[in-house]
């Protein structure tokens, strides 16, 4: 698979103590889809932050509407709406993300949030109609893109290939985040 993206999300739910993870899986299952959308989850399991498995990475997920050929998808369970992500979780994320980011060999500007679509829209890297399906916060106005890309940076290995595509993304979520409203053209 030709990955040119990680792509963030949030569930969208209270992550309790339970595995909501399969709940998601099984409502990915009614969907008629053949496994959960998400390549890898994160939950708090008996007090632990734990990465899930779900797709494959040798398998197109199901997350991001015209972005799934070339994106592996991840999910943290949780509502970035309503509160801040756990730093424990943050933490998880950041393992993660740097571990792909040196296997598939890309710069820490291909990590975006759901809702930085926008800036590939920006870009001209995807339609109107694609981003018409994007249209979101994910993964949630207290969930900052660029922190999070900042702290993922701070690993000797982790490099920047795209400068300006960085600094577009970066402007484009403090600019959501102090607004906390997603889209205006
Ligand atoms: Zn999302």
């Amino acid at each position: 698979m030709n990955f040119k993206y990680i792509v963030i999300h949030h569930s969208f739910t209270e992550d309790g103590k339970v595995v909501n993870w399969q709940a998601i899986r099984n409502y990915h299952l009614s969907l008629g889809w053949k496994d959960i959308g998400y390549h890898f989850g994160i939950e708090l399991i008996n007090n632990n932050y734990e990465i899930l498995v779900g797709r494959q990475l040798d398998e197109i997920g199901a997350h991001t509407y015209g972005l799934n050929n070339q994106s592996i998808g991840i999910c943290l369970i949780g509502n970035f709406d309503s509160k801040e992500p756990n730093e424990n979780q943050l933490l998880k994320a950041v393992i993660l993300v740097r571990t792909l980011l040196k296997i598939f060999n890309l710069g820490v500007e291909s990590v975006i949030g759901h809702r930085e679509t926008y800036v590939l829209y920006k870009r001209g890297i995807i339609s109107y109609d694609v981003l018409k399906e994007n249209i979101k916060s994910c993964p949630g106005f207290n969930f900052s893109m660029k922190k999070f890309r900042e702290i993922v940076s701070k690993d000797e290995n982790i490099r920047v290939l795209d400068k300006s595509f960085l600094k577009e993304l970066n402007d484009f979520d403090e600019k959501v985040l102090n607004q906390r409203k997603i889209f205006w053209i």
